[in-house]
């Protein structure tokens, strides 16, 4: 199969770079990035109804519930741009969004054909976090983020691992870097 039938899944802590090589994988493969991250914090700044409920949990660095994030994305990936593939960008970030998208895919007769990891130390996560200055990274507000990523979120390594679908890459490299070692993984199968 080509490039674009692809469906990657981008994983990583909190600041360990998923947004930015979302949209450079974007362009190279030709597929959409989806960031859940990105399409709240629009509905925050637009004032919808979903942006109203979620505000005061993202701002808390806690996560949106799992019920509200599937239909987010089971609308996001039932419009026309999506058909192609994408490339996931913040989601599943729970094991119950992991069944979730499965479901979504299977639905849909497609698959998960790979999971990018990108692994950062922590210490540099947060200093990445902190310099990029949203305005939700206040320093303790970065440290929930984190812990609640720990707790929730990295036990997907080692349920896409068992799956033979995780793709380690050290995400602490220059950004060119880390893109070229991610194309040449999706390229390698
Ligand atoms: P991000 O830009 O991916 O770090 O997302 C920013 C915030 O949006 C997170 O800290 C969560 O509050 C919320 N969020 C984004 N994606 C998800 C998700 N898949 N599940 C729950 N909350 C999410």
């Amino acid at each position: 199969m080509g490039s674009a039938g692809r469906c990657v899944i981008l994983l990583g802590a909190p600041g360990s770079g998923k947004g930015t090589q979302a949209e450079r994988l974007s362009a190279a493969l030709g597929v959409p990035a989806i960031s859940t991250g990105d399409m709240l914090r629009r509905a925050v700044s637009q004032g919808t109804d979903l942006g109203q409920r979620v505000d005061g949990v993202m701002s808390a660095g806690r996560l949106v519930d799992d019920e509200l994030m599937a239909e987010v994305v089971a609308g996001r990936l039932a419009e026309p741009d999506a058909t192609g593939g994408f490339l996931l960008d913040g989601y599943p970030r729970t094991a119950v969004q992991a069944a979730t998208l499965d479901g979504l895919l299977e639905a849909d007769h497609r698959k998960i054909d790979a999971v990018v990891y990108l692994e950062v130390p922590e210490e540099t996560l947060v200093r990445r976090s902190l310099a990029r200055g949203r305005k939700d990274d206040t320093e303790s507000v970065v440290r929930e983020r984190q812990r609640v990523y720990r707790e929730q979120t990295e036990p997907l390594v080692g349920l896409y691992e068992s799956r033979g679908l995780l793709r380690r890459i050290d995400g602490s490299q220059p950004v060119e870097q880390v893109t070229r070692a991610v194309l040449d993984q999706l390229e390698g199968g």
